[in-house]
């Protein structure tokens, strides 16, 4: 079992007039390797949840393990979950800062205590793993790349953490659709080079059933359904 959540509670501004119920006792388990496509309309929980899923929101009540270890511990360091789970946020191209591509993606594996040289084999395979020429791009500034290839910046930056679990939240929003199959091409072939676990959020239907082997749907911080697609 690679990702366990249980009775799985959150309320944003608990205790507040105001407060609101966002993940209602939320319970289920993800396969090692399972390709997950999360499916909600706006407002259903699937950022919140993503949230928790990378320890940026601490539950309400319940608990998640990734492969038995568990992330919602609240004197966990984020760096320990980093290396397990990985996310690529909605308008990834946001998180780029650093001067060039190397750089950028160098930073997660940076903060892990690894020496030079595994480093820089981390941001040559994930570079290679999202398509990018390493010498092509390398001392690029990720400011001047295509939507795109901005993305595969993001993502590579994510895999050079080796996560066993992938989180992608909407990566092909506001793409063409050309842009939007070469992502999705990409992380399709992420998941068959590689022994990862990928959640992937969505509004469409169709295009997760082209790519994902489970199908989560929430409604109103609920898990309405969990299954295959077809079903
Ligand atoms: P979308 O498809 O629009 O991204 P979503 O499924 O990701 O929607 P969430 O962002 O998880 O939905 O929101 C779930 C619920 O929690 C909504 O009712 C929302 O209004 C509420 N919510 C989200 N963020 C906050 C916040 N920071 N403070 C208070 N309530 C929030
Ligand atoms: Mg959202």
């Amino acid at each position: 079992m690679s990702v366990i959540v249980k009775n799985l509670t959150y309320i944003y501004d608990e205790g507040m007039p105001f407060a609101s119920k966002a993940l209602d006792d939320i319970s289920f388990e993800i396969k090692d390797n399972d390709f997950v496509g999360l499916i909600g309309h706006t407002g259903s929980g699937k950022s919140t949840l993503i949230q928790h899923l990378n320890g940026l929101l601490k539950p309400s009540s319940g608990q998640i393990l990734v492969n038995g270890f568990d992330i919602t511990d609240k004197d966990l360091n984020l760096t320990e979950i980093r290396k397990r789970v990985g996310i690529v946020f909605q308008y990834p191209e946001y998180q780029l800062f650093e001067e060039t591509v190397e750089k950028d993606i160098a930073f997660g594996p940076g903060n892990l205590g690894l020496d030079e040289a595994e480093i820089s084999d981390r941001v040559k395979k994930s570079m290679e793993a999202v398509g990018l020429d390493y010498e092509t791009y390398k001392d690029k500034s990720p400011f001047d790349l295509s939507g795109g290839q901005k993305r595969r910046v993001a993502i590579a930056g994510v895999i050079a953490m080796n996560p066993e679990v992938l989180i992608l939240d909407e990566p092909t929003a506001g793409l063409d659709p050309g842009g939007r199959d070469e992502i999705f091409n990409l992380i399709k072939k992420l998941h068959r080079d590689n022994n990862i676990t990928i959640i992937l959020s969505s509004h469409s239907m169709d295009d997760m059933a082209k790519l994902a082997q489970t199908i989560i749907v929430m409604n109103h911080g609920k898990i309405e359904f969990m299954g295959t697609p077809r079903e």
